[in-house]
């Protein structure tokens, strides 16, 4: 079968802000030549550094993905990533006027279908596919995270989540090759449990992130006060709780949790920087196991 390299048909363009970082960028994603593969450009920057999208460059996962090589940094890169993979781009160079992805509505939906809009650009060069001899297992057992990566002849992952938590109970999400990426992966948005997010929020280290991109799970009853407390903080209105949830939220699907993780750990595996047939089986996949997998692999090609 012959499965030939892929770029966008044309450029695109997304403003918005950083999760993290509450700056507002613009990124571009403009089509690349054959064997560039995925290049973050840091256009605000004198020099414009890059730094391609792969494990090599990760330096922080602690709240999503970062890379970084020489001055050029780029924050949040997963969910992109993710959309673009899936949907079959192998090679883009992205220019970003900022350190942070912009988060968009937490999801990878805006990024999936405006890449099905412009269209993709069959290239030249057949694509690389890093050849899986053995098993690839990487864990952290006192935290329940797993990742095994066993040769196939079929990409296929399954993800399972668990986090003790009575709101979202024990969820799973399974993806296939040639799956509906767009349509059942890229609207699930980006999660966080009410009091993990309350440090942040203290700590001002989450600025762009309000109501409307990220789902709040609220495990614990909160009292009055604390709610009052949050909608200060919040500066959105009056905050409520239904069913667990934060606000009237939603959800797009029931396991929009566990399929948001497999939405994460696509975007992390494209930093292979190679496609691969192979069985992922992942429980409470992150975005540190996620990527240190990929270090793996690519120290073993
Ligand atoms: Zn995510």
């Amino acid at each position: 079968m012959i499965d030939k390299q892929k770029t966008l048909k044309a450029s695109s363009s997304f403003t918005g802000k950083g999760l993290h970082t509450g700056k507002t960028v613009t990124m571009t994603i403009l089509p690349a030549e054959s064997d560039n593969g995925i290049i973050f450009r840091r256009v605000d920057i004198e020099g414009q550094p890059e730094v391609e999208a792969l494990a090599d460059y990760v330096v922080d996962t602690s709240r999503g993905t970062t890379i970084c090589k020489n001055d050029a940094k780029v924050y949040t890169i997963e969910h992109i990533m993710s959309a673009l993979w899936s949907m079959g781009v192998d090679n883009a160079l992205i220019e970003i006027n900022g350190p942070e992805v912009p988060i968009m509505d937490g999801s990878a939906r805006e990024y999936a279908t405006r890449i099905m809009e412009v269209g993709l650009q069959e290239q030249e060069q057949d694509r690389h596919y890093y050849e899986l001899k053995e098993k690839v297992s990487f864990s952290i057992p006192e935290k329940g995270v797993s990742i095994d990566i066993e040769p196939a002849d079929e990409f296929t992952v399954s993800v399972e989540v668990d986090y003790n938590s009575r709101v979202l109970g024990v969820q799973n999400s399974s993806f296939v090759e040639k799956g509906d990426y767009k349509g059942e992966i890229a609207p699930c948005r980006t999660f966080v449990f009410l009091h993990e997010l309350e440090p942040l929020l203290n700590a001002n280290l989450i600025k762009g992130g309000d109501l409307e991109n990220a789902i709040v799970v609220v495990e614990h009853e909160i009292s009055e006060e604390e709610i009052a407390r949050l909608t200060a903080l919040f500066n959105k209105g009056e905050v409520k709780v239904t069913n667990g949830y934060l606000n009237h939220l939603q959800l797009r699907f029931s396991n929009e949790i566990a399929r948001h993780k497999m939405l994460d750990i696509l975007g992390d595996m494209a930093l292979l920087g190679k496609r691969f047939k192979g069985k992922v089986t992942a429980y409470r996949p992150g975005h540190y196991a996620n990527t240190e997998t990929m270090k793996i692999m690519r120290k073993a090609q």
